[in-house]
């Protein structure tokens, strides 16, 4: 529970906002133009379930449309609410800036749990949500394309796929109105792993910066370190597998709301996975220690935090106690503006949600451009780029025998150096890339500029800035 004299998630947005923008020399009306939310339509319908109407809450708000279409999720969880809406939107709206991909931001959201209603029913009320959007241009592949979000996923996406095309007969363009659909109804390769993948890369990228590492008070690579995880949901579970699976750290801590567990060896992530599916939660699970108050450890001793379920989590209550050197904020707002002044004070280094978790909407853009070019990346080129692969390895082989080497090319080389790139391949590269200059962008407004103390003044910094240039080029 976040604390009563907390601010609220847009106010630590706005907040936070603050105190990036007076370092910047734009005007003040431009300043208080970019802070704002344009607009947030909340819609109210009646869906007949089980006998009887249901009537459901939705939001979606339009934070900046600087760039359209503006993009941004829908949340599927009895808590959403308009300030929580609005902080998100605008959060779109700086990430999106910050990862150069062209959209304004939005961000949407339905007040219910989703684990007290079955598949069909949750079709009805995705279609209806839809409907009501739809009808008010609130999704269109031009102005307005959602994404998934907590509660959403695959399947609400293709539903409101669907519903879109269903309206818009003629609309050629219709696949693009949403991103985050399976790969049979216009999806792209990659995109379910996108923000885990994000976190991972971002994490990447700042080990390969011994400057950066030096102010977590860390050394060393990422193999080894110990990771605290809460929410096992897409983000959690995909950035704590790769992490754990592909760069060697291990995985001590995970929260889920039942509680948390805690195996100083580390936990086989796909294991404890299985076992919440299967169990509701990860009570229970073998070899680990569990605690019912799951918050606690977000305080236990890692390297490394992440959370990556909700906002407010890391408040005034509990930041004091954080002992991790380096956070990760794969959720969105995990962490209120004045834990943030309590944990920089302490020396933590905090790696922003903006760009934290920038992977879902920068494989998303891929997926939007997919759509609109109606052709799978690496179609074209795939098999021109093997054959030329393919090309280079014979000569070389040719080369060795005419010198009298028995020179042999091991075939893990030969089948890695000759395959063309595929979607899924090109869609990782293109993440990687994306992470990878946000991150510099971000580190060298940190390193160079002496009024700059942390990542995410300087991920406000570089986002505004190309937001005020954006207005300042075409008017208002
Ligand atoms: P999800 O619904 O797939 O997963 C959320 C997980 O958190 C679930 O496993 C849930 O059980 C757990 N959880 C919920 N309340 C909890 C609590 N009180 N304590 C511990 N665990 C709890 O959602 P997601 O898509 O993984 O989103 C998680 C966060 O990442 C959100 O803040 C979302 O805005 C952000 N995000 C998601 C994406 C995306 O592509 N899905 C992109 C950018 C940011």
């Amino acid at each position: 529970m976040t604390p009563q004299n907390e601010p609220s998630f847009r106010e630590s947005v706005d907040i936070m906002y603050n105190r990036a923008v007076e370092l910047l020399n734009i005007p003040v009306g431009l300043k208080k133009q970019i802070q704002l939310c344009n607009a947030t339509y909340t819609v109210r319908f009646g869906v007949r379930l089980r006998g009887d109407i249901q009537t459901f809450t939705g939001y979606r708000a339009v934070h900046s449309e600087h760039m359209e279409p503006v993009k941004g999720g829908i949340r599927y969880a009895t808590a959403v609410n308009q300030d929580e809406v609005e902080a998100l939107a605008a959060l779109m709206t700086y990430k999106c800036a910050l990862v150069d991909t062209p959209f304004g931001g939005s961000k949407g959201g339905l007040c219910l749990n989703p684990a007290d209603y079955d598949e069909h029913e949750l079709e009805l009320i995705t279609r209806r949500f839809a409907y009501e959007l739809i009808k008010r241009d609130l999704i269109n592949p031009s102005q307005n394309v959602p994404a998934p979000d907590m509660g959403t996923g695959e399947k609400e996406m293709a539903w409101i796929a669907d519903q879109y095309a269903r309206m818009k007969t003629t609309d050629i363009n219709a696949k693009a109105c949403v991103t985050g659909k399976p790969l049979n109804s216009g999806g792209i390769a990659g995109r379910v792993e996108a923000t885990g993948r994000g976190v991972q890369y971002a994490l990447r990228e700042f080990f390969r910066e011994p400057k950066d590492l030096a102010k977590a008070r860390l050394s060393g690579s990422l193999d080894g370190k110990n990771i605290i995880v809460q929410g096992l949901g897409n983000v959690g579970y995909h950035a704590a597998k790769f992490l754990n699976s592909e760069d060697g750290a291990v995985i001590t801590g995970i929260i889920e709301r039942d509680g948390g567990i805690y195996c100083e060896s580390g936990f086989n992530v796909d294991s404890v996975k299985t076992w919440i599916i299967e169990n509701g939660g990860v009570e229970g699970y073998p070899g680990a220690k569990y605690s019912s108050n799951g918050a606690s450890l977000l305080e236990e001793k890692c390297d490394i935090l992440i959370p990556a379920a909700l906002e407010g989590v890391i408040n005034s209550d509990n930041a004091a106690n954080i002992k991790a050197p380096l956070i990760i904020e794969a959720a969105n707002g995990p962490i209120t503006a004045s834990a943030d002044s309590i944990l920089k004070d302490k020396g933590c280094v905090i790696i922003p949600d903006m760009y934290a978790n920038a992977g879902g909407v920068t494989v998303s853009y891929f997926e939007w451009v997919k759509n609109l070019s109606h052709i799978r990346f690496g179609r074209m080129q795939r098999r021109e780029q093997e054959a030329r692969s393919n090309m280079v390895i014979a000569e070389l082989e040719k080369l060795s025998e005419a010198l009298g080497d028995t020179w042999n090319i091991s075939e893990g080389f030969r089948e890695k150096f000759s395959n063309g790139a595929g979607e899924l391949e090109l869609v990782r590269s293109g993440l990687d890339d994306t992470m990878r200059a946000a991150f510099q962008s971000m580190r060298s407004l940190w390193h160079e500029d002496e009024r700059v103390s942390d990542l995410r003044t300087s991920a406000y910094l570089v986002a505004i800035k190309k937001i005020a240039d954006s207005y300042t080029a075409k008017g208002l």
